[in-house]
């Protein structure tokens, strides 16, 4: 049986390969130029309409050529202008008819889509609410662009692309390339038409169409950069989008090759899949990272506006040739989105970073489940961290001088075209005129992750030299090594190296310990307060002033700890606690807001009329036109306090069905805990009598369970 099912699992893998490999075969059989596409997008009906060309040249006689469509009806289609045979499988359009060698041809298709995935329609059915954000975004990689635009799903197949999109007037249309016209169609149609030089491949097509405002500034080589926000978000973009210039500028100088696209424009977005995503020159990103300033220190965009911006030279300038070689995307973006924090937060930082990144990647390594860098299955933290840590290795191999040549002449070679690590490695040789296999079979081939190397490599950092001296000392009483700690606190204090200080006291409530704690809110180190906040188990009643004033910390997460063990601990002064926390929200998840509400619904001393306000605010955090972080944040505390309404249990089933993968697993789990439960069975069976199709459908096959 096992040999069958070995035999049938071989046909499977080169059935899979003779599909993948036939349409590779189409990229060097055709050559696609260029696409001409004007999209309509009807939001409300969650609908796509169409007419898109294609100019392409046949480079020998062909009997078809296909095009990616999934799930798209078409009304017309004309090649050079006349009606030609078509098969339309839903997966793909093929065109049936002799193409001759060498020759220019022109496909014109007029399609109608309800994209199932790729582009998504947020609140345009819900009820009227002028804070409601209301937005289409596309997230194209990992999900095909041809399910909304008839594309190519292989990445090798790059194309120029000129988009124009009619959509519904009042709001703003982002999209690749340069806005080149803005006018009305009718009284409610706007025609946005963009226009780009160079070519992509189609999973880097994005479009987003919001309620936006937006912010320009330029990098110092003149390329425009547009910040957009909500207008309600107004007081948000300096913290959201602080460093946008200096990455930028500093990408150019470090890489020594330009920016390789017109423009460069950054659109957050609700309930997006990601934390963001490099499209061409339009990078969408999460709206959970659009903060203000108090939020800086713990949730900054940072890294993310780095990282994907890094991305337009590193997959979108040159893009690899199939998923073997994703480290070319992810390791160098990682990599580079580093570079670019040491150059804003110091060289501890980086070091930090690299650190944290290194335990990861040994933990999952001694735990036999390490990963090559070539493995085409390999997580993620292979991609972006491994392949980083391999770029930086690299780099200390072969000298700053010759990484960055070679960086250079990879990109310059093979600019707007597909590479493999082949070509990489070929200039890193060339340059450095040295023998590279080691590395290689160390950091490409090796699935285990080199700890004793990147070891080597952190001990070049002072900083971290005397934090691997304290970490050790985790197991020792704190009776023992109180002289370390004492010093790790010492002014000026080095927020890892106090905080790590801090994680060491927890759970020790003897004199000694008091007096460190004190040491270390006298510190005054935003970091190293919260590690208290965060860290300690139960608050000396010498240390309860200290506590209170904590509440004042620059610091959600600070506020968050802080306010849940105060109340935890000290009840009787809950109202002082309350009082000094009113009206904070926190994140976007709002999680200080959250956790006010609940301490106000379950104390005593707060009036039940006020109570019955506070349970409706927290209760309507569920409502599906919220962003997921707050609904999922308030699921989570109705669940503790027992105390869903209706209408939070319709909101749950809802979010089983969310778009987002991680918010549906949350409220699968929810669902399927509370459906253990009678009084919850009963409730769901009496909703289910007013639910209309998909929702019956979906919740008579979970109460069958
Ligand atoms: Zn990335």
């Amino acid at each position: 049986m096992k040999q069958i099912l070995l035999l049938l699992s071989l046909v499977f893998y080169f059935a899979g390969y003779a599909q993948y490999d036939s349409s590779l075969d189409q990229s060097e059989k055709v050559n696609f130029l260029q696409i001409f596409a004007e999209v309509s997008i009807l939001p409300k009906s969650k609908t796509v309409r169409g007419e898109v060309s294609f100019q392409f040249e046949s480079l020998e006689q062909l009997d078809s050529i296909f095009i990616d469509a999934k799930d798209m009806d078409f009304s017309e289609v004309l090649l050079n202008g006349k009606k030609v045979a078509y098969t339309n499988d839903r997966s793909r359009i093929w065109i049936k008819t002799a193409f001759s060698s060498k020759k220019e041809y022109l496909l014109q298709l007029k399609y109608v889509a309800q994209p199932k995935q790729t582009m998504y329609f947020i609140n345009w059915n819900a009820p009227k609410d002028p804070n409601l954000s209301k937005q289409v975004w596309t997230q194209g990689q990992g999900k095909n662009t041809s399910h909304w635009l008839p594309s190519f799903d292989d990445m090798t197949e790059k194309v120029i692309f000129n988009l124009t999109f009619n959509f519904v007037k009042g709001y703003q249309v982002i999209a690749n390339g340069e806005l080149i016209r803005e006018s009305a169609v009718n009284d409610s149609i706007v025609q946005w038409e963009f226009k780009m030089e160079k070519p992509m491949s189609s999973y880097l097509v994005a479009v987003a169409a919001g309620n936006y405002s937006k912010k320009t500034i330029e990098s110092n080589t003149n390329v425009p950069i547009e910040l957009y926000f909500e207008p309600k978000d107004s007081l948000k973009v300096e913290p959201t989008y602080r460093y946008s210039k200096q990455i930028f500028d500093y990408f150019e100088k470090e890489i020594e090759v330009a920016y390789p696209w017109k423009n460069y424009k950054q659109i957050p977005v609700q309930d997006f899949l990601y934390s963001g995503m490099e499209n061409t020159g339009t990078t969408i990103f999460a709206d959970s990272f659009v903060i203000d300033s108090t939020a800086f220190i713990d949730q900054n965009y940072v890294f993310v506006n780095a990282h994907e911006l890094a991305h337009q030279w590193f997959g979108n300038m040159i893009t690899e040739t199939n998923g073997k070689h994703h480290w070319l995307h992810e390791g160098f973006a990682t990599y580079y989105a580093w570079l670019a924090e040491k150059e804003l937060f110091g060289e501890d930082y980086f070091y930090w970073k690299l650190y944290e990144s290194a335990e990861q990647l040994k933990e999952l390594s001694d735990s036999g489940k390490g990963e090559s860098l070539l493995n085409p299955k390999a997580s993620s933290l292979t991609y972006y961290q491994k392949g980083a840590w391999a770029l930086h290795i690299l780099k200390r191999l072969i000298g700053e001088d010759n990484f960055k040549q070679s960086v250079k002449n990879y990109l310059l070679k093979n600019a707007y075209s597909n590479v493999t690590k082949e070509d990489f490695l070929r200039e890193v040789e060339e340059t450095s005129k040295m023998d590279l296999s080691a590395w290689q079979k160390d950091w490409l081939q090796q699935s285990a992750f080199q700890g004793t190397e990147a070891l080597a490599s952190l001990k070049r950092s002072g900083f971290i030299t005397n934090y691997m001296e304290l970490a050790p000392l985790r197991e020792t009483p704190v009776s023992v090594k109180k002289e370390y700690l004492a010093k790790a606190l010492d002014f000026p204090v080095n927020e890892y190296i106090g905080q790590e200080a801090v994680f060491q006291l927890s759970g020790d409530s003897s004199q000694e310990s008091i007096a460190l704690y004190k040491k270390a809110f006298e510190t005054n180190n935003t970091l190293v307060r919260q590690a208290i906040a965060v860290s300690i188990e139960e608050i000396p009643a010498q240390l309860k002033a200290d506590f209170i004033e904590l509440l004042e910390d620059e610091s959600y997460i600070t506020k968050e700890n802080t306010l849940l063990k105060l109340w935890m601990q000290f009840p009787e002064e809950t109202e002082l606690y309350l009082s000094k926390t009113q009206g904070i929200q926190g994140f976007q998840n709002k999680n200080v807001r959250l956790l006010w509400l609940v301490i106000s619904l379950v104390s005593p001393e707060i009036a039940s009329e006020e109570k019955e306000k506070y349970f409706n605010e927290l209760s309507g955090y569920t409502s599906a036109s919220l962003p997921f972080g707050l609904r999922q944040n308030a699921f989570g505390y109705l669940f503790q306090i027992n105390a869903f309404t209706d209408q939070n249990l319709l909101d749950l089933m809802e979010g089983a069905q969310h778009h987002n993968s991680r918010f549906r697993s949350y409220c699968n789990s929810l669902l399927d805990r509370l459906l253990k439960e009678e009084e919850y069975r009963v409730k769901y069976v009496a909703l289910s009598n007013t639910m209309e199709k998909p929702d019956l459908e979906f919740i008579t096959k979970r109460l069958q369970n």
